[in-house]
């Protein structure tokens, strides 16, 4: 049998990696293929790492995904997301990287800091329905990484690369799409729903003026603290912003509607009943 760290076919490895698996790996500056892996790349961008590039760069989420981002449909779940857009040159590159390595490392995606590991949750057909986390193995020819004795658990390696912070706020969002899964992926959200997972999963601006400025909060009851917390802290909106959707879209009992709305939609269907009867 092949020893997958002396073979080096690119692409995935055919091998699941849990959060102790061990592989043997090493990157740093001055590498011969240093920044070989940042062209050609199609990075989905989770909606904690559009927070922390465009806070990064000092841009509003619009200007930022005008910019920097283009619109994607993952082929199964049919949600809506953005991939980093590459520069129009003749390697493809990622816009943010020179000689010297990433301009924006402490603040670089999350697919950035796993690899040459892979989330099987960014591969849709390996979402778990038990939600249960495992990884894959990227080996790409280009990557001196693997000849090292430098020996990792993928813990080890996520915690190294602090994709641990990620994980966490990103977690309401991977809910969603393991919640899609359940729900079949043949059973398509219309427009509006696309529309609300797109707002939420990439721009947190108009999500907040979506709350604020929208009849939103005639409409859900929201506890006064939490309220005064989305207000100024994104991360904190962001979450409120997947809880909202798991309810609105999949019915959790997270986000409730106000007695007044809930006893409205009650009596929609027996007026309804009533205009039947009475144009007989
Ligand atoms: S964001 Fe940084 S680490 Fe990621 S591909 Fe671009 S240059 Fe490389
Ligand atoms: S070792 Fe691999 S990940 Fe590190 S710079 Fe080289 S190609 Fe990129």
């Amino acid at each position: 049998m092949k020893n997958p760290d002396e073979t080096y076919q690119d692409g995935i490895e055919p091998r699941k990696y849990t959060a102790e698996s061990r592989f043997k790996f090493a990157c740093h500056k001055g590498k011969e293929c240093y920044t070989h892996c940042c062209s050609d790349l199609n990075i989905i961008l989770t909606p904690y790492d559009i927070i922390r590039m465009k806070n990064r760069l000092g841009l509003t989420c619009d200007q930022f995904l005008a910019i920097y981002t283009k619109p994607e449909m993952l082929v199964r779940t049919k949600l809506p997301m953005v991939t980093l857009k590459m520069l129009d040159d003749d390697k493809k590159s990622c816009p943010f990287v020179t000689p010297e390595g990433c301009t924006i490392y402490e603040d670089r995606p999350v697919t950035c800091r796993y690899y040459p590991l892979g989330m099987a949750a960014f591969r849709e057909q390996e979402i778990q329905p038990t939600g249960e986390d495992f990884y894959f193995m990227v080996r790409e020819s280009h990557c001196l990484g693997f000849h090292s004795d430098k020996e990792w658990t993928v813990n080890e390696w996520r915690k190294d690369q602090d994709v641990e912070l990620y994980d966490e706020v990103n977690h309401g969002w991977m809910e969603l799409m393991l919640r899609k899964k359940s729900f079949g992926f043949q059973v398509e959200l219309s427009e509006e729903s696309r529309g609300m997972f797109f707002m939420v999963s990439s721009n947190v601006d108009r999500l907040r003026r979506f709350i604020f400025e929208s009849s939103f909060l005639d409409k859900y009851d929201v506890g006064k603290d939490l309220l005064e917390q989305i207000k100024t802290d994104e991360v904190a909106l962001l979450k409120f912003g997947f809880e909202w959707l798991q309810s609105a879209l999949f019915g959790a009992d997270k986000v409730k509607l106000k007695d007044h709305v809930l006893n409205a939609q009650k009596e929609q269907p027996k007026k309804a009943m009533r205009a039947a009867k009475t144009s007989r």
